[in-house]
């Protein structure tokens, strides 16, 4: 079986943690190598080490997301210092070599476009377009001044995004625009600035057939696969291991479907599944492993 890589997923979310250990076993089942884990606060940040120590496949990120910009402490850059360097336990293992910050980004959609009562938003403080700059340009220039692996979110600011990355140092190894949506026009330019792309499987919902065709024309060097998991779920039709059942909200993305999306991605570019599982670990290698 040849090894897959989520580029994105959010293991340490509360929602899967009754469900982690079967989580664990799936992953392995359907040859998942390694996840990059993204912290989004401060406060998961001690949850996504505490399970890079426990699994080998979860590589530890770690970043103030564009939501949580809003309810940082005064103290987050020495946090987020903090955070990014390896645990003592990890030190010489190659894979906790390279710090990993994300996920960072730009997020005008929760300002503009979120209803009032998401209640993915409940107690969060919107930070303004310009705030959230300021925070994402400070962690673009630790992660640029450490060559460090950086997975960007970003929705409805593209053209703010790309303005930013253009005049801004940026990690030589370039970076990654999570899920990325944005125009087909933007993509050469992103990807002169050393963009990759990861393709989500819930871009195969049929009101996201711009997306699924826009992935179909993207560089087969610059592609990766993620889940986003528990976000971002697939159709359910091509979901292969169920949603997981949450307490309080929908139904969580299982990030075993990582498999399903490779093979859909596949489909969708008229690849051999081994053609692309086997350029994928390429990039994912040459973007998130190699010092
Ligand atoms: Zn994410």
């Amino acid at each position: 079986m040849l090894p897959l890589y989520d580029a994105h997923n959010h293991l340490q979310d509360a929602r899967l943690a009754p469900h982690r250990a079967q989580i664990l076993t799936d992953l392995a089942s359907v040859g998942v190598r390694h996840a990059v884990v993204n912290g989004t606060c401060e406060s998961d940040w001690p949850e996504v080490a505490a399970l890079a120590a426990a699994s080998p496949v979860v590589l530890p990120s770690y970043g103030l997301h564009p939501w949580d910009v809003g309810n940082r402490s005064p103290d987050w850059q020495q946090n987020l210092r903090t955070a990014l360097q390896p645990a003592p336990a990890s030190v010489g293992l190659p894979t906790a070599a390279l710090a990993k910050v994300g996920e960072i980004g730009l997020d005008r959609w929760i300002l503009d476009r979120a209803r009032p009562d998401d209640s993915r938003l409940a107690g969060l403080r919107r930070a303004p377009l310009a705030e959230q700059t300021e925070v994402f340009l400070w962690q673009l220039d630790l992660a640029a001044q450490g060559n460090f692996p950086t997975s960007i979110h970003c929705l409805d600011a593209w053209g703010p995004l790309f303005d930013l990355l253009r005049v801004s140092k940026r990690p030589t190894r370039g970076f990654l625009l999570h899920a990325y949506s944005g125009p087909a026009e933007m993509v050469t330019g992103f990807a002169d600035l050393g963009a990759h792309f990861s393709f989500n499987g819930n871009f195969l919902e049929p009101r996201k057939t711009r997306l699924s065709e826009l992935y179909t024309t993207l560089p087969a060097d610059r592609l990766l696969v993620e889940t986003d998991a528990p976000a971002m779920r697939l159709p359910p039709a091509v979901e292969k291991f169920p949603a997981i059942a949450t307490h309080d909200g929908p139904l969580a993305n299982h990030p075993a479907n990582l498999a399903a999306t490779y093979q859909a991605l596949a489909e969708l570019r008229g690849t051999e599944l081994e053609t692309l599982t086997t350029q994928v670990a390429e990039n994912f290698q040459r973007l998130f492993l190699i010092c």
